[in-house]
């Protein structure tokens, strides 16, 4: 990694206010700011717990919600292979050094370099920083589809995977009671929209959950089942060679899995799914994985964003441009010096992904640490290593530092790979315990009877759905 010329050689403390109930030091330490626990912040605060001086500055991790997800598992736990809470870290018990808000940041002003917050009972409070990082995430990408926020499910957190899970679990009995055949045919038709890999895992998930369901239900017939994956591009998984992305296209339709490519969803109001092929049907389950932008509130901060709502920065996870400022993860447009040619003038960007906030958030506590010790910062450069899907069990694809991988092999890898990733291992072994039980028992067909609701009727930190 290369120097960067930025230098704080006389970092002071800005006057704040204390935290509430807080015991001023004196003089009070220098207070860093976090929002957002996901990969980004958690990998940023224990990062920071392990390497600060004592009295060094405070940390302050400010979340929506009291734990991070670790998203990678969202399509099992839609399919049942993991429990629900078991892929949630909880960031206060996590995080012993660093004090946690649970809250959702509202506003920043920056001149006075103070954190808007509202508590989960409606309460605002300002909180004080001197150095602010920006880590929400993203939220969906959604298009302007008539029937899209009412209809659709997303795929991007804990309640999305449960109420996938449930849609699935409901419409299967719905359709083994239901006499009226129109009905039946819609309870039993499964959509999901975008063919990158976290639709196609969705999709896998998804499929293998409703076939054994099926074959579970009498008078349920799994050749009655319709699974649609809708993909706008020419190609689904484009990060794949083709010959991988042909194999993975192979396994889908081979498995039942109707795969249109160059389509678009045009409309699905009431259910009533309509694609730019001219195929029309009505589906009571669509899923909506095309894609993510920043989440909301970076637009709503007064600095420009790129056109898909991530705050820019400099190779330092600096904001550009603005002093005592730092985002990364999702909501960052990070430049990516790895993939730059030698004669690029602008790098591409990062692509969101835990592979890189992750990375990013340890070069990240590196300049924090610079910036309060008055070094030298670094800039973030990293390869990308590749990337690893499930299909549904034993099957997979992968392509790790060039080499493909297909089936029980980059199945293996997925896992070994995402459990290593895993935080604290307290989840990783009850994600193994998960994975033994549904490999020994039967799959557990338990809804959690949670309130439908689509895009809409989100309610948790990424609840937004931008326009
Ligand atoms: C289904 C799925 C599968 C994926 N699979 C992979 C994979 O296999 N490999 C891979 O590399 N990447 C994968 N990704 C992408 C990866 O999860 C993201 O790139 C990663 O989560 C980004 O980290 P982050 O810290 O920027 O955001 P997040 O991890 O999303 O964290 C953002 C945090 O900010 C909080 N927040 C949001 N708004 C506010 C607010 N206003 N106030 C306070 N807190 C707020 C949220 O509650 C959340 O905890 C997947 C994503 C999904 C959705």
């Amino acid at each position: 990694m290369t120097s960067n010329p930025t230098r704080h050689r006389t970092f002071r403390p800005a006057p704040r206010r204390p935290f509430p109930g807080e015991r001023r030091p004196s003089p009070p330490a220098p207070r860093i700011v976090v929002v957002g626990g996901g990969f980004v912040g958690l990998t940023l605060a224990r990062r920071l717990e392990r390497r600060l001086r004592r009295g060094e500055a405070e940390v302050v991790l400010v979340d929506a919600s009291p734990s991070m997800t670790y998203q990678p598992f969202l399509a099992e736990v839609a399919g049942g292979r993991i429990e629900a809470r078991h892929v949630a870290v909880p960031l206060r018990t996590t995080l012993r050094g660093t004090r946690v808000l649970t809250g959702r940041a509202t506003a920043v002003n920056h001149d006075q370099r103070r954190l808007h917050v509202t508590l989960p009972d409606g309460t605002t409070m300002g909180l004080d920083y001197d150095e602010l990082v920006l880590a929400p995430g993203s939220v969906s990408r959604t298009q302007a589809v008539p029937g899209l926020a009412g209809h659709a499910i997303g795929f991007t957190t804990l309640a999305d995977a449960l109420r996938l899970r449930d849609a699935v679990l409901t419409r299967l009995a719905l359709a083994a009671d239901t006499e009226d055949v129109e009905r039946r045919r819609a309870a039993l038709a499964f959509v999901v929209v975008g063919g990158g890999y976290t639709g196609v895992e969705a999709m896998a998930e998804l499929q293998d959950l409703a076939r054994s369901t099926a074959r579970r239900y009498p008078g349920l017939d799994t050749g009655e089942l319709r699974f649609e994956l809708v993909e706008t591009d020419a190609e689904i998984m484009p990060e794949l060679p083709s010959r991988l992305g042909a194999y993975t296209r192979a396994r889908l339709a081979g498995s039942g899995i109707t795969v249109r490519l160059k389509t678009q969803v045009t409309s699905m109001v009431d259910g009533l799914v309509e694609l730019s092929d001219g195929e029309r049907f009505r589906a009571d389950t669509v899923v909506w994985a095309a894609g993510v932008r920043g989440n909301p509130l970076l637009a709503r901060i007064g600095l420009p964003v790129d056109p898909r709502g991530r705050l820019r920065t400099r190779p330092t996870l600096q904001v550009d441009g603005v002093a005592h400022l730092w985002a990364a993860g999702d909501g960052a447009a990070v430049p990516d010096l790895a993939a730059a040619g030698p004669a690029d003038v602008s790098a591409p960007m990062c692509g969101a992904t835990a592979q890189h906030a992750v990375r990013q958030a340890k070069v990240l506590a590196r300049n924090l640490l610079a910036t309060l010790r008055g070094r030298d910062l670094v800039e973030y450069r990293h390869r990308d290593a590749g990337s690893v899907a499930g299909l549904g069990l034993h099957r997979g694809v992968a392509r790790i530092y060039g080499v493909p991988l297909r089936g029980l092999p980059a199945w293996l890898l997925h896992r070994v790979y995402h459990l290593a990733m895993m935080p604290t291992w307290g989840r990783k072994e009850r994600i193994v315990l998960d994975w033994t039980a549904a490999l020994l028992g039967r799959r557990d067909l338990t809804a959690a009877d949670l309130v439908p609701g689509g895009l809409a009727a989100r309610t948790d930190a990424r609840a937004e759905v931008p326009a």
